[in-house]
């Protein structure tokens, strides 16, 4: 501590008093408590600053042009009630939500519950993926069987396949090995959702740090520590399992993919950029990756305008307030505000503040493009 030396002090008076505080504060410092003992050992995760940044703020509860979300899970839609289905839709109008893509719509007659559940209680508003069953994998003709059934499922109402992460990690044939996604034994299934002009919606792999060292370094260390379960191991490798996703697609030029979450890509753009130039049949969505895009918007705003027609709006999980962030970031200028998920995005957003015909684009003319059946009229502004 220094104090003022004489020939700075103004006058005594002032020196006595400066003086006489510098010492009051250090009796407070031996006789307060030392500073609360968390804050030395307090958990790295447990660290939550709430920022000093004063800038404008403009939260956006309600997107400015209706949106389909291309990526949503309602497994129980079929035994929820009339009320409850009412208040789902509620908060889907409070936000400006049009329609609402179940991706689990699973196959049969669950698939069959679901599309009449909705169509009885907000016709139009929900429309219903199907899923491919591969307990049967083993079988000679299982691909064709699995074709068969998924045109059944579409002559039923599905609008669409979509293809969980199982596929690649978690499938193996009887004699133990894993059923790779470019696997031409399901040809006809890719082949079939081609004909019938319907979307495959494939989720491959986690994100790429999933795979590496749970260090310092690894970015995904905080998800890693929360969900210990998602590390993987480094066999098949993130490379081998992207390879074998981007394989498929370009094989079936004739069918509309969307590769989920931005295909793990949304922290390096310029490489989902290529693919996307290379397969025109390539599309892709936001579900769960909207922290990747709000900590670049310079780079994801050229991104979304160069790619304008392949990205569809998605989001995941249901949480309604979750969405303001989507829309903050798509249509404000928004700088350095919260995103609302810790092990996603440690980093603070900011806003992109998309062109009008991009926003369109991304919140409903795709989808209304690549999903057969939705009702245009859900979207005056089209
Ligand atoms: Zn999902």
């Amino acid at each position: 501590m220094t104090l003022p030396t004489p020939s700075l002090r103004p006058s005594r008076k002032i020196s006595v008093f400066v003086f006489a505080a510098a010492f009051a504060s250090i009796a407070l410092a031996v006789t307060a408590p030392v500073p609360p003992a968390q804050a030395q050992e307090m958990q790295w995760e447990d660290y939550a600053p709430r920022s000093t940044l004063v800038v404008e703020e403009h939260e956006v509860t309600r997107a400015k042009f209706p949106f389909v979300d291309a990526h949503a899970h309602q497994w129980g839609i079929a035994e929820m009630s009339a009320e409850e289905i009412a208040a789902m839709v509620a908060d889907m109008d409070a936000m400006n939500m049009a329609v609402m893509v179940n991706l689990s719509g699973g196959s049969g007659e669950e698939l069959q519950a679901k599309i009449a559940a909705t169509d009885m209680h907000a016709p139009g508003r929900f429309v219903h993926y199907a899923n491919i069953d591969f307990e049967t994998l083993d079988d000679p003709d299982f691909g064709e069987k699995a074709a068969a059934q998924l045109e059944e499922d579409v002559r039923q109402g599905a609008k669409g396949l979509k293809i969980y992460k199982s596929l690649g990690m978690y499938i193996f044939y009887e004699d133990g090995t894993r059923l790779k996604t470019d696997d031409p034994k399901l040809d006809p299934i890719w082949q079939k959702a081609g004909e019938l002009g319907i979307p495959v919606l494939i989720h491959t792999a986690d994100p790429a740090p999933f795979w590496e060292p749970q260090d310092r370094f690894n970015e995904r260390w905080f998800e890693l520590k929360e969900r210990p379960r998602r590390k993987r191991d480094p066999v098949p490798s993130w490379e081998t399992l992207m390879t074998e996703h981007w394989n498929l697609i370009a094989r079936h030029s004739n069918t509309i993919f969307l590769s989920a979450h931005l295909g793990w890509l949304g922290n390096d753009l310029g490489r989902l950029g290529s693919l996307l130039d290379k397969m025109p049949n390539m599309y892709t969505e936001l579900g769960a990756v909207i922290g990747e895009l709000g900590r670049q918007p310079h780079t994801a705003k050229a991104f979304l305008t160069k790619y304008q027609d392949r990205v569809l709006m998605g989001k995941d999980s249901w949480e309604p307030s979750e969405y303001y962030v989507y829309f903050r970031i798509f249509e404000t200028a928004d700088e350095y505000f919260p995103y609302y998920r810790k092990r996603h995005a440690f980093w603070s957003m900011y806003g992109m503040d998309l062109p009008d015909e991009v926003l369109r684009k991304i919140y409903y003319k795709n989808a209304l493009e690549i999903i057969p059946g939705l009702d245009p009229a859900l979207f005056p502004d089209s």
